[in-house]
């Protein structure tokens, strides 16, 4: 099989969950084994970091390879949130990827007790409509909950990204580098958020948000 387009697909992903794996601790998005990636494979299985793994130092041959139903079938064991991943891609047909991260202004915004729970985030940019539109709070659960995955699998249908309470973010994309990009546009969002609270920001009205979500269709 060597040398197959398949094979060599795989070997680029890796490499690329590798590289924005590491662009994403060194610029502090997450800490320690916290964070994981996948990736949607042609095939119809995925890729994704292992369980304890430093998103900072990943191997890309140890990097989690799992079948179409989902199940470990290759290298180290995937994270313990894979059921988050599959939650979201079972809504998100379309969705290549995902990333789940716990970012501290995305957290910080998830643990306040006066946020929109059908849409934490006003819309403050153009391009925080455009990458992540609508971000809906998911309620806490203890980690490795199963119902944590049925919560999130009731909103993902409409939303490409969740907040998960007092825990952080779930974002899909089209590929990799759509879902990074929608994770770093939240969370920076996130910091503008936390910035103007008490301003009274003026955010962009609902007609300025339907021009864009006419103009700039997600996925
Ligand atoms: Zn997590």
């Amino acid at each position: 099989m060597s040398g197959s387009p398949l094979i060599s697909q795989q070997s680029l992903l890796r490499e690329q969950i590798s590289i924005f794996g590491r662009s994403l601790f060194d610029r502090g998005l997450t800490m320690g084994s916290s964070g994981n990636i996948s990736v949607r494979l042609e095939n119809g299985g995925w890729l994704m970091t292992p369980t304890n793994a430093c998103l900072g130092r990943l191997d890309p041959a140890r990097i989690s390879l799992l079948d179409g139903e989902g199940r470990w079938i290759d290298g180290d064991k995937p994270t313990k949130e894979h059921f988050l991943h599959m939650a979201m891609y079972a809504e998100q047909p379309r969705s290549g990827a995902i990333v789940h991260l716990h970012s501290t202004h995305s957290v910080a915004v998830s643990c306040l007790p006066d946020v929109n729970p059908c849409d934490c985030i006003p819309p403050l940019t153009a391009y925080y409509v455009m990458r992540v539109g609508k971000l809906p709070l998911v309620p806490y659960h203890i980690p490795g909950d199963p119902a944590l995955g049925d919560a999130v699998r009731g909103l993902a249908g409409q939303h490409s990204a969740v907040l998960l309470a007092n825990h952080g973010p779930v974002v899909a994309g089209k590929n990799l580098e759509a879902a990074v990009y929608a994770t770093e546009e939240l969370e920076e969002t996130a910091k503008l958020f936390l910035l103007l609270r008490g301003e009274n920001p003026r955010a962009l009205t609902p007609e300025q948000v339907a021009e864009l979500e006419a103009k700039f269709p997600k996925g």
